[in-house]
């Protein structure tokens, strides 16, 4: 049966009818056909990636789609954040249709979170939905973006604010693939590992503390994979008891409201990566806690020695902030699509492990917060 190696982890997200499995382990691309050919409606596919990552895993994919007698058509598009937009989306579209699919045809997306995102949407709109297969080749993508159902695309009034729900068949993530990834990229991604940490996994975050997190980075397979089912086992938790983010499930924005601001201010560029914005983000969050009396400092020192242990910016001092104002940070929190009748929402914790949602934080604490990172 398809999994079964031992060093192959097999993780179920549990969400009734649309329930699936992630599996976890080292080479699964090069054996993707196999663990696809029982979750597709039909032998036919179409292959959704990114010119990087078409060079280091797209012909091992079709090579064993090939050894599965899976048909296969491929798209590539450019790589980078401006590819989740309308116009690749109706590009992608348009050039899938134009394949002459049907129904049962399954879309792979094969890529990042760009990648994933894009594809969702496309998956969920064309022909009133697709299935879809995530292949995650970026950490952030494989303990974070491909899993949950969240689809979405970029406007110009802001980030993901066009998408939907649509979960996929399946999850593939391949710990090998990681080796290509700029060093950089991997550590944005750690970032994520860290926060299911601080949310609700403090044994998590003392593993990571304790060697481990340097061990992954550095190309450990079996830190990787404990370090992903983990943090995906987190994340399939919160989603399966909140699918649709009625509530818990805002959880898993800790870091992002300011994250977001910051990533806003920097224009979504490469001077602040997403992952990155999000450790800066965990640090402002853990401060604001404090600053609220509901966790001591030695947590935010916490956070903040091992993020820069491993790498990670824990302020904005790497960033060029001339013109930057609290009031103008706050700003960009206003228009965040996680902000409900003017009212700031906030993931603040009473120590690492003990998260939680505030939905009414004054914007004068958040701004003082903001103030005192601005001024180092
Ligand atoms: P990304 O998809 O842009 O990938 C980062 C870079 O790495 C790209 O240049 C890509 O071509 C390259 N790359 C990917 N895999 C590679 C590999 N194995 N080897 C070499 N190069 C490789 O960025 P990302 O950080 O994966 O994802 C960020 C996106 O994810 C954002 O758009 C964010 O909004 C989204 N996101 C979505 C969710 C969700 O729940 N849907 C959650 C978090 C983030």
């Amino acid at each position: 049966m398809p999994g079964t190696r031992p060093d192959i982890d097999r993780l179920p997200v549990s969400l009734g009818r649309r329930s699936y499995d992630i599996l976890i382990g080292d080479g699964l691309i090069a054996e993707a056909g196999r663990h696809l050919a029982p979750v597709l409606r039909s032998p036919r596919v179409v292959v959704v990636t990114d010119a990087n990552v078409a060079d280091v895993a797209l012909d091992g994919l079709t090579a064993s789609l090939d050894a599965a007698a899976i048909a296969h058509d491929r798209i590539v598009l450019p790589a980078g954040e401006g590819t989740k937009d309308f116009t690749h989306l109706e590009q992608v579209i348009t050039d899938i249709l134009d394949l002459g699919i049907d129904r049962k045809t399954s879309l792979i997306a094969l890529g990042g979170g760009v990648i994933g995102d894009l594809t969702g949407v496309v998956a969920a709109l064309t022909l009133r939905g697709l299935d879809f297969i995530q292949i995650p080749t970026t950490l952030l993508a494989q303990v974070d973006s491909s899993v949950g159902g969240k689809t979405g695309i970029n406007t110009r009034h802001g980030k993901n604010l066009v998408g939907a729900f649509h979960q996929p068949r399946l999850v593939l993530a391949d710990t090998a693939v990681l080796d290509h990834l700029p060093a950089r990229e991997l550590r944005a991604g750690y970032a994520e590992l860290v926060k299911y940490g601080v949310i609700d996994r403090p044994d998590f975050f003392n593993w990571l503390e304790d060697g481990n997190g340097t061990a992954l980075l550095a190309g450990d397979a079996a830190a990787r994979r404990h370090a992903i089912r983990t943090s995906c086992a987190a994340k399939a938790a919160i989603v399966a008891a909140d699918e649709t983010e009625q509530g818990q499930r805002a959880l898993l924005n800790l870091g992002h409201t300011f994250g977001h601001a910051l990533e806003a201010e920097t224009g979504f560029g490469d001077a602040l990566l997403h992952g990155e914005s999000v450790a800066i983000g965990m640090v402002m969050a853990l401060t604001l806690s404090t600053r609220l009396g509901l966790c001591t400092g030695n947590d935010v020192a916490r956070l903040r020695d091992h993020l820069a242990a491993l790498g990670l910016p824990c302020d904005v001092s790497g960033l060029d902030t001339s013109g930057w104002t609290a009031a103008g940070l706050v700003a960009h929190m206003d228009k965040d699509k996680k902000t409900e009748q003017g009212k700031l929402t906030f993931i603040l914790a009473r120590g690492i492990g003990t998260a939680f949602i505030e939905t009414d934080v004054a914007r004068d604490q958040v701004a003082a917060v903001l103030e005192e990172f601005l001024t180092g």
